[in-house]
């Protein structure tokens, strides 16, 4: 796989603008005069990180914290860690944030951070250094009450636990409400590493259910076996799916019969990729999308459907794990084909909506179970995902763009309420 925006010529911002050009004619013309307030981030900060490595030497990385819109409340989205990362994709992942926390209806607006860095070439100790001078950096724009950080492609909890001890530091006392997706035991809440997998399947069934596909015996693809891709699939298979396809960073592994979850999160552990893994055989990258397939879970990077992809898969479901996996264009051979896309703003909304239980957990420094938590949040989500089906049926769009509407409506309507300052 190695198709990106950047290849393109097309950023994942400007496939952020299409999607909003692509709703204004949904909306009324008292919130459509204020659409602008959606084409450009609020506040976006460009830090330079620097540390010194392991072996004495300097080195310098660039990171950003955009805060796309706060109309709703407090910043929220993740930090992502990974080499590619530039400012265009930043503020493209904060927007989808803004849209993602209102198609919730979470009090939050949207913002996205990251570092250009790979992370798997830094020691442990490399990478708490990056993590702590680059929180330290962005101290200024984040806080409980501002803008809330959290895990995404590269970070985990344990990097969350350092934001929250640096920016601790810095406060003079402990702030656990800083970040969310920390460990358990540093104010972190249960459910939270698997509850963007879960969002996935949960939205997965609801939407099998509608178009009368049974899950049971339904063949999935998944392209990411990380965090999302690998906890969807067991979701999945749990429910009798059959695992055909996996892509990952290392290759991609096929079996028609079905691969056992459990033992490729066995696998993927001991050596850091699908590759090697004894019960499949290897196909071509490209081979992935011409899988014989019912479902497909995108859980890697973002622009991987494109037109010529969208027009070769066999899916009848395509559920957004990933943000923003697929190109506008892609998304109208989709509505031609019949092929039912779940996106990313809902599918994968299962981390931030856990995100906010623990936000609201640290407030109240009172904590859930784990039932509870998972209880909650298939409520939320089976709740959004009806009011996206149903009000894609009443505007006859796809359930993007029924998506778009809902949060679009709610973030200008809260836009116009509180008025433009100075008025
Ligand atoms: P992760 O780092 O845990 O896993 C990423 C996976 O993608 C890995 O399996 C990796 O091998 C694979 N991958 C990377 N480059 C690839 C390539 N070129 N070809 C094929 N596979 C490749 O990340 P994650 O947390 O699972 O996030 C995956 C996606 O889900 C991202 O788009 C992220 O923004 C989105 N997302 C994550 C969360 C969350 O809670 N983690 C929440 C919402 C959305």
């Amino acid at each position: 796989m190695s198709l990106s925006y950047t290849d393109q010529n097309n950023g994942a911002w400007q496939t952020y603008l299409t999607q909003i050009d692509r709703v204004a004619p949904y909306l009324d013309a008292d919130l459509s005069n204020f659409i602008n307030t959606l084409k450009r981030p609020k506040r976006t900060l460009i830090v330079d990180v620097p540390i010194v490595m392991d072996d004495g030497t300097i080195r310098h990385f660039e990171g950003y914290r955009v805060q796309h819109n706060l109309s709703r409340g407090p910043g929220k989205g993740g930090i992502r860690y990974h080499q590619d990362v530039e400012l265009n994709e930043v503020m493209a992942l904060s927007a989808w944030m803004t849209i993602k926390t209102a198609v919730l209806n979470l009090p939050f607006g949207g913002a996205k951070g990251g570092i250009r860095v790979n992370p798997k070439e830094l020691s442990l100790r490399e990478l708490e250094r990056l993590t702590r001078r680059f929180t330290s950096e962005i101290s200024s724009i984040i806080g409980p009450q501002i803008d809330i950080p959290a895990p995404d492609v590269g970070t985990n909890p344990n990097i969350m636990g350092w934001m929250m001890d640096t920016y601790s530091s810095i406060k003079g006392h402990t702030v656990t409400g800083v970040v969310t997706g920390k460990p358990v035991h540093l104010g972190g809440s249960l459910g939270r590493v698997r509850a963007t997998g879960r969002g996935v399947f949960v939205t997965g069934l609801e939407v099998a259910k509608k178009i009368q596909l049974p899950v049971a015996d339904s063949k999935v693809a998944v392209q990411g076996f990380g965090n999302v891709g690998n906890e969807a699939a067991y979701l999945f298979s749990h429910a009798q799916a059959k695992i055909v396809c996996v892509q990952d960073h290392t290759g991609t592994i096929f079996n028609p019969e079905g691969l056992s979850v459990k033992a490729l999160q066995k696998h993927v552990t001991e050596h850091g990729g699908v590759m090697g893994f004894a019960e499949a055989q290897v196909i071509a990258d490209e081979d992935f999308w011409d899988v014989d397939m019912d479902i497909l879970i995108p859980a890697a990077l973002e622009g991987q459907i494109t037109v010529e992809r969208a027009q070769r898969l066999k899916a009848k479901i395509v559920l957004e794990g990933a943000n923003g996996p697929t190109y506008p264009e892609a998304d109208d051979v989709f509505v031609s084909r019949n092929i039912v896309v779940v996106p990313d703003v809902i599918c994968n909304a299962g981390g931030v909506t856990v995100s906010y239980f623990e936000w609201v957990q640290d407030m109240a420094s009172y904590f859930w179970s784990e039932e509870e938590i998972n209880e909650r949040l298939d409520k939320l989500m089976i709740q959004a995902i009806a009011d996206v089906w149903n009000t894609a049926e009443n505007k006859a769009c796809s359930l993007r763009t029924a998506a778009y509407i809902l949060a679009c409506e709610r973030i200008l309507k809260a836009r116009k309420e509180r008025g433009i300052f100075p008025g």
